[in-house]
């Protein structure tokens, strides 16, 4: 069976440290995310959020204390197994010079309609776009190059500059949800974009994890409280512990 199943997260007594030199930067910190929850993770700068999520993918190993997801210790997980089954949007995405296509699709595994489909999951073509590539028989329209559409995500040839250039942070980020969603991942991390990020792709981004997403377990580190405000959990770092875990509204 795949793992994980369920997408169970429990931290318990967590200490890390970057190296044996260092200082610990999260001390006995503890909690349990059920399958499907979504918890925003918030602090000061530098009170562990990035920290906590590195040590997921086991960027950072345990100090003290340990990780299970489903009751299986990350550390007795083959690493790039437990990568694999990891899914992350960051801050600030970097994509392939390549296609859409080549971005979505690494490997080669989707059909251009199921690609097709996670773009209008993620709100970079709109439903009625999308009907125009459909053709009667529910198949993919032959004649791709006859659909009149500014949008560039109709065309899965249009190539990304270098670093993802001619796409704007936010459609940067939703990409990144659409190649995740065709994964069908138990567990998300998201990594809140800071930045100039506009509010229409901003409500886009929270409108798929709603929608999307809604049986896999979400970690977002947030920067907004809009954002996180209908989460089922609020994890409160500073200075590496934590002074909070609770409904937002409790808090
Ligand atoms: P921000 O909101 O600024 O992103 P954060 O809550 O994500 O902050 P972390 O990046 O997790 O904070 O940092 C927690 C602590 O760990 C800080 O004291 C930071 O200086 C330290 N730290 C982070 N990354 C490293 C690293 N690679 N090597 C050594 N110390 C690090
Ligand atoms: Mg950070």
């Amino acid at each position: 069976p795949s793992w994980p199943e369920h997408g169970a997260i429990k931290v318990s007594n967590l200490a890390l440290r970057y190296a044996p030199t260092l200082p610990r930067v999260i001390e006995d910190v503890s909690f349990e995310v059920k399958p499907g929850e979504k918890v925003g993770v918030v602090g000061r700068t530098g009170a562990g959020k990035s920290t906590i999520i590195s040590s997921l993918f086991r960027f950072v190993d345990p100090d003290a204390g340990y990780i299970k997801i489903d009751g299986i210790d990350i550390c007795s997980i083959g690493l790039r197994r437990l990568r694999q089954s990891l899914n992350i949007i960051p801050q600030d995405p970097t994509l392939f010079t390549g296609s859409i296509r080549s971005n979505l699709d690494m490997f080669d595994e989707y059909a251009d309609l199921q690609l097709f489909e996670a773009l209008r999951r993620v709100n970079l073509i709109t439903p009625e776009d999308y009907q125009l590539l459909i053709d009667s028989n529910g198949k993919l329209e032959q004649d791709l190059e006859n659909v009149e559409n500014p949008n560039k995500f109709l065309k899965l040839d249009f190539e990304i500059t270098e670093n993802g250039g001619n796409l704007s942070q936010g459609e940067r980020q939703l990409l990144c949800l659409a190649r995740s969603l065709l994964k069908s991942p138990k567990i998300l991390l998201l990594d809140e974009a800071t930045a100039s990020i506009d509010y229409q792709t901003d409500a886009l981004i929270q409108k798929t994890i709603r929608e999307e997403f809604s049986s896999t377990t979400i970690l977002t580190i947030a920067h907004r409280l809009k954002t996180i405000i209908d989460y089922d959990k609020i994890l409160v770092l500073d200075k590496g512990h934590v002074i909070d875990y609770d409904h937002p509204y409790k808090l």
